[in-house]
């Protein structure tokens, strides 16, 4: 934990780091909590869920998988951040379940592979303009998957052409899209994420491991 702050922090100061916890108990949880983790991330409502019910401290929770809308009922009352808001759908369906407003991140597809959600680059800002009626749906930055490769410069590319676009955004001074985030970045890619700007990291297994492998 402190190895990774520090690493970051040589490559620019202020990033968060989510600590991805899919893939482990809850007393790994707490353990990266004990060791200074302030932001927990699931990607499964039933993983959260658990987390949820088994730990109480002063932690922000970020749901980070792509999120099915008949689950919004159960999951957002318990997130402090969404990191995949990438329809219509979902927005309206938050609109309607949501009792405070929620941070998103809407989740854009940068690279095109066919296999990865999100919008793409071009629909972002379109799709943002749309969500000025949600009163529940607050647009904190935009989040991206990098493309499965060995390519660094197909990584960096994708994390450069995110960070351009959230700065994009932001430059539209719409009060209910502030857009300061860049969540992007994982175990294998954190750092490239790191130079290209971004201000939250998702990290699993280089960070807590993963006890379905063990
Ligand atoms: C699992 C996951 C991560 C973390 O992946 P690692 O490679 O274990 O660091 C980050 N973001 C999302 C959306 C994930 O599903």
């Amino acid at each position: 934990m402190d190895r990774l702050t520090d690493e970051l922090d040589e490559i620019q100061s202020g990033i968060r780091i989510i600590a991805v916890t899919k893939n482990v108990g809850a007393d790994r949880t707490e353990e990266a909590i004990r060791a200074g983790i302030r932001h927990i991330g699931e990607n499964r409502a039933e993983g959260l869920i658990e987390k949820r019910g088994k730990i109480d401290a002063d932690v922000s929770w970020h749901f980070i998988g792509s999120l099915q809308s008949r689950k919004v009922k159960d999951v957002i009352h318990l997130i402090d951040f969404l990191h995949s808001l990438d329809r219509k759908s979902l927005a309206k369906e938050i609109q309607k379940r949501a009792e405070r407003p929620v941070n998103c991140f809407v989740q854009v597809n940068v690279s095109g592979e066919q296999s990865k959600h999100g919008l793409a680059p071009e629909a972002v800002i379109p799709f943002i303009k749309e969500l000025e009626a949600y009163d529940k749906i607050r647009v904190i930055g935009l989040m991206t998957m990098a493309p499965n490769t060995d390519d660094e410069q197909k990584i960096r590319q994708t994390f450069a052409g995110l960070k351009k676009l959230q700065l994009e955004v932001a430059s539209l001074g719409l009060p209910y899209a502030p857009c300061t985030e860049c969540s992007m970045g994982m175990s294998n890619d954190y750092r490239i994420a790191a130079e290209e700007g971004a201000t939250f990291v998702r990290i699993g297994t280089a960070l807590v491991g993963s006890e379905s492998e063990a």
